[in-house]
């Protein structure tokens, strides 16, 4: 089988050549790492990301790093760095004792950068961001020399240790390396290794002044921890000459390289950490976790399990140009995963309420009901049947449509695990909205079958009053109806429905027993999550993805 990249199932660009250098012997292990900024919470996009280092480095038998990319204090807090761990480990991954920091390495990208001023490879600059940006030209004109770019190298040695020493206001000044202003490559025109940053770093606190731009930070943190395949996202491609150029002119421990590979993009999604901010700090959502949200802890409130993830990362694959994936391939992953092992449960979301007039009152019966339809090893359950059922509202029509099989004045129809019941009476209120059905059952089709014979079209689902436990239910829609939502107009386009809740839900008592964080099918209905606003007497639930196939009917075809 080949995906979109061409290659074989499980084999992508970047697996061949870790391959290729394991058989040639350009490297005898294979090391890679993680690097995510702690400005937000990982979503998606990183999870693509986090497959790929992890496990490449587990199918080659080497190991991954998780390394925090923590360069910029002014975005930066602990809570993230404590949400991407918990997140990569929920993930399925593990760095074992290969946790680091680029902050760990501030000391020695220091003197490395004293050995590039030394080496008349890189200079202190006066002039302001704008200077810079204006001096630096543009694809069809070359930039020009900084004035300062000349400073002898006790000068640059001098101004940068007081840079260090916190001397100077924010933006003051810069380090930059002498490369070359009139470079093909705007990446290599004299590049801001450092900046004067006067904030408080989550790991150094106030110990430094000026903190390594990425570009500087990056290749140097890859080769002091022996980083064979440093593998990033297309957006550095421009950079990996400036990566190379740093490397080849330090005296550094090992000699990594770099790879790039395209970005996820999903429809109907923005991965934008900027926007995922706003999203919280704008109160959109409920937070990083609002199960809206793509974010690896949003997606696990709302009950994707975590191989639901690793499974979509896997069939996707791994390519070299950008593409944009359907939103309904990871909700066919998800639906796909759960059917495998979610429980089956029911759950009425919006009742109509039944009394079977023929049924004792005060009486009640148990009923056997399987836990899952295929895996005879999940066991069962007893449920109740009674007088008084709820019933979906949606399973019953006064004046029903041609096609429509459920439930139906004078229509008799299956409920599931139970009897077949025929609707006698509709009551009303005063507003003419239907309250009650009054049904009769047949006590010969206890188990789901008539003596005769005769068939039913429709089986629906239903409650008993003597065990219906209420709940409150939360219905996840697009949070960008727009397939193609623009970052830059984020707030005017999110779906004003993508949230419905429902209220006074009646569920089957296993549910409100069941503290478990595993996702279980709602049958007829989709698989749904306990959430962690559940109390004792009332329990939450997150749907995780409705039953709908939707992909499948796209993918039809293929499968
Ligand atoms: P954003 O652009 O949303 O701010 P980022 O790339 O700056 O994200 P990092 O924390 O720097 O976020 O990313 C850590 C790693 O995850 C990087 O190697 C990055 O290339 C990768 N990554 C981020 N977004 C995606 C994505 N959409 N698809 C694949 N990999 C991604
Ligand atoms: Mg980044």
């Amino acid at each position: 089988m080949t995906d979109e990249t061409g290659s074989e199932a499980g084999r992508d660009f970047i697996r061949d050549i870790v391959a290729d250098d394991l058989a040639s012997g350009t490297t005898t292990g294979v090391v890679t790492r993680f690097p995510p900024e702690p400005n937000g919470y990982l979503h998606l996009g990183h999870a693509k990301s986090i497959c790929l280092n992890f496990g490449i480095a587990e199918e080659f038998g080497g190991r991954c790093h998780l390394r925090f990319d923590d360069t910029n204090p002014t975005k930066e807090e602990q809570e993230y760095i404590d949400a991407i761990q918990r997140d990569v480990r929920w993930l399925g991954f593990d760095w074992g004792t290969h946790l680091h920091f680029a902050s760990d390495y501030f000391e020695q990208l220091y003197a490395w950068a004293q050995d590039l001023i030394r080496a008349g490879k890189a200079y202190v600059d006066d002039q302001s961001q704008e200077e810079i940006r204006v001096s630096r030209g543009t694809l069809t004109e070359p930039g020009r020399n900084s004035p300062y770019r000349d400073r002898s190298v006790a000068e640059n040695l001098d101004l940068f240790a007081r840079m260090r020493a916190g001397e100077f206001p924010n933006g003051a000044r810069v380090l930059r390396a002498k490369i070359d202003m009139s470079s093909g490559n705007i990446n290599l025109r004299d590049p801001v290794l450092y900046r004067i940053l006067h904030a408080h770093h989550p790991r150094t606190g106030t110990a430094w002044s000026i903190y390594p731009s990425y570009d500087f930070a990056h290749g140097q943190s890859d080769a002091i921890e022996h980083i064979t395949h440093s593998i990033c996202t297309l957006e550095f491609e421009d950079h990996r000459p400036l990566y190379d150029w740093c490397l080849d002119n330090l005296p550094v421990p090992s000699r990594p390289r770099q790879y790039e590979f395209a970005r996820l993009n999903v429809t109907h999604t923005l991965l934008s950490k900027r926007v995922l901010t706003e999203l919280v700090r704008s109160g959109h959502v409920s937070g990083w976790d609002d199960p809206r949200m793509p974010t690896l802890a949003g997606l696990q409130r709302r009950g994707v399990p975590a191989a639901a993830l690793r499974e979509f990362v896997k069939r996707i694959g791994v390519a070299k140009a950008n593409s944009t994936v359907d939103i309904g391939m990871f909700d066919f992953a998800v639906r796909e995963t759960l059917n495998k092992s979610a429980l089956r449960r029911m759950a009425v979301l919006r009742p109509l309420k039944v009394v079977i007039e023929n049924y004792p009152e005060g009486q009640t019966e148990e009923v056997e009901a399987v836990n899952h339809p295929d895996d005879a090893a999940q066991g069962s359950r007893r449920i109740t049947f009674g007088r008084e059922l709820y019933i979906e509202r949606d399973d019953f029509m006064e004046d029903p449509p041609k096609k429509f099989f459920r439930l139906a004045p004078g229509r008799e129809v299956r409920l599931r695990y139970g009897y077949f019941i025929t609707c006698r009476e509709v009551i009303k209120d005063a507003n003419g909205e239907v309250v009650e059905l009054r049904c009769t059952y047949d006590p010969q089709t206890r188990g789901g079958n008539a003596p005769d014979g005769r068939k039913v079209k429709a089986t629906i689902h239903w409650v008993s009053a003597a065990e219906a436990v209420p709940a409150e239910v939360r219905l996840y829609n697009l949070l960008f109806s727009d397939p193609a939502p623009e970052a830059a107009n984020f707030a005017a386009q999110i779906n004003p429905e993508s949230l419905e809740v429902l209220q006074g839900c009646m569920v089957e008592r296993a549910l409100a027993a069941d503290n478990a964080h595993d996702a279980v099918q709602f049958e007829r209905q989709g698989y749904f999550v306990r959430d962690r606003d559940s109390t004792p007497g009332k329990p939450v639930f997150n749907r995780t993805v409705g039953l709908k196939d939707t992909w499948a009917k796209v993918a039809g075809g293929a499968a």
